[in-house]
């Protein structure tokens, strides 16, 4: 049994965090390969390390001094090091990123710093190999992911060396300069050591105890979900649902490895499990719900368009276009709705409708902005009778006024578009309905 271990910035923040982490990683001797972020916030006033290095790196971009920064990054470090007594001294390191710096090196070495320099720390506290991200994760001379390399070489790397650390968010160009993935890039390095070594688990540590069935800011301490599928969550996080990076599911997914999200404040526990598929049905009917604001619809009508081919095609010819996705399009008889980010769509507005006239001629086209899409997410609602009646029924109750709904055919998912003023209250309702009064 092989267990990957991933811990979160706020996992590493001191020496006191690094204790509970060691502690949960010696508890487990499946616990071979660990994947740490740099050290995050101590409390909410704090500063990221990964932001303190790009804060210096900046100042070092434009030839002026940095000492001070590199000096207060150094301390985070030293408080780590003298809290564990560690016998390692980073010194020489970090007078090799000064020259780096000097050198401009780059924002992506800069950042990957933070991950590397807790490796360094990690493997010394817990006795593990060190294996440096930049000689086992590779990108491709056009900045892509590639993953045939990395799987070659990190599954090699990794069949030498029985327990490692091996430092999150950043991998190497062909030529070995630094890359490093987008923010919260740790959790897909985890991913991919986890694949590599063909663990059994990916043990994502963090600071909550899992997914929540809804936004803690909005519903006052929500139930945690107990298992939900890699399908259910790509829902859920696209529409904001945070916890995990998006991309860090696909490397595990294929190969079939559940990921375990875990506390390191309560490592007690169970955490919210991700799996492919399971017979374990989630306490409700629903397993989450997460919803974005910000959106904009675009209704076109046009008489018979029922019976004209093409017209549908010639109406997204116009997004294609101007290079916007849309999320959603639910149509009528004569009638047709887009919905598209309004950010994305509102400095191309009138290209797209003079796009629109062009290619499909329509009657009529009229804009209503400030919407909410709220999506309503369970592999329960399949087997369930009556899920969107209940949703409508609570958003009555609460006298929000529902704009759009489409299931998914799938029957995974409910979306349902309101105003924005009205999806706080949207989304306590759905809330109510379907986990406090369960029927
Ligand atoms: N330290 C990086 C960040 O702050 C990567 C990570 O923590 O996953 O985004």
């Amino acid at each position: 049994m092989k267990k990957v271990v991933k811990f979160g910035g706020s996992s590493l923040a001191s020496a006191r965090q690094f204790e509970k982490v060691g502690k949960i990683i010696r508890s487990d001797k499946h616990r071979v390969y660990v994947v740490p972020s740099a050290p995050g916030k101590r409390n909410d006033k704090d500063t990221k390390v990964t932001d303190m290095l790009y804060g210096a790196y900046a100042l070092a971009k434009e030839g002026k001094d940095f000492s001070k920064e590199l000096a207060a990054i150094h301390d985070r470090y030293k408080e780590i090091i003298d809290g564990l007594k560690l016998k390692v001294s980073l010194d020489e390191e970090f007078e090799t990123i000064r020259k780096n710096f000097e050198a401009k090196a780059g924002e992506n070495y800069a950042a990957s710093r933070g991950e590397y320099l807790n490796g360094i720390l990690m493997a010394d506290y817990l006795g593990y190999e060190f294996i440096d991200a930049a000689k086992v994760i590779f990108f491709k001379e056009d900045g892509q992911f590639d993953s045939k390399k990395t799987q070659e070489e990190l599954s090699a790397a990794l069949k030498e060396a029985p327990k490692a650390v091996v430092p999150g968010f950043y991998g190497a160009l062909p030529d070995g300069t630094v890359k490093t993935f987008s923010r919260g890039g740790s959790d897909i390095t985890g991913s991919l050591v986890a694949k590599a070594c063909k663990a059994d688990v990916y043990e994502n540590w963090t600071d909550v105890s899992g997914f929540m069935v809804a936004d803690p800011r909005i519903i006052k301490h929500p139930k945690s979900i107990e298992t939900i599928t890699y399908r259910e969550l790509r829902e859920l996080a696209y529409m904001g649902a945070g916890v995990l990076h998006e991309e860090a599911i696909f490397p595990v997914r294929k190969e079939g490895i559940p990921i375990n999200i875990r506390n390191t404040n309560a490592p007690d526990d169970e955490g919210t499990w991700i799996v492919e598929s399971t017979c374990q049905k989630s306490k409700y009917v629903i397993t989450g719900i997460a919803g974005k604001k910000g959106f904009c619809a675009i209704n076109i009508e046009k008489d018979r368009m029922n019976s004209e081919v093409g017209f549908g095609r010639r109406v997204l010819q116009a997004f294609e276009e101007n290079e916007i996705s849309f999320e959603h399009m639910p149509s009528g008889i004569d009638t047709m709705t887009v919905f598209v980010h309004q950010s994305e769509f509102a400095e191309k507005e009138q290209r797209v409708l003079a796009a629109i006239h062009k290619y499909a001629q329509p009657d009529y086209i009229d804009l209503e902005t400030d919407l909410a899409l709220i999506a309503v997410v369970g592999r329960g609602m399949r087997a369930t009778r009556g899920t969107a009646g209940r949703i409508f029924s609570a958003l009555a109750h609460a006298n929000v006024n529902v704009k759009m709904i489409d299931q998914g055919s799938s029957e995974l998912n409910i979306i349902i578009g309101v105003k924005n003023e009205d999806f706080e209250d949207a989304i306590q309702a759905i809330y109510t309905i379907f986990v406090d009064t369960q029927i």
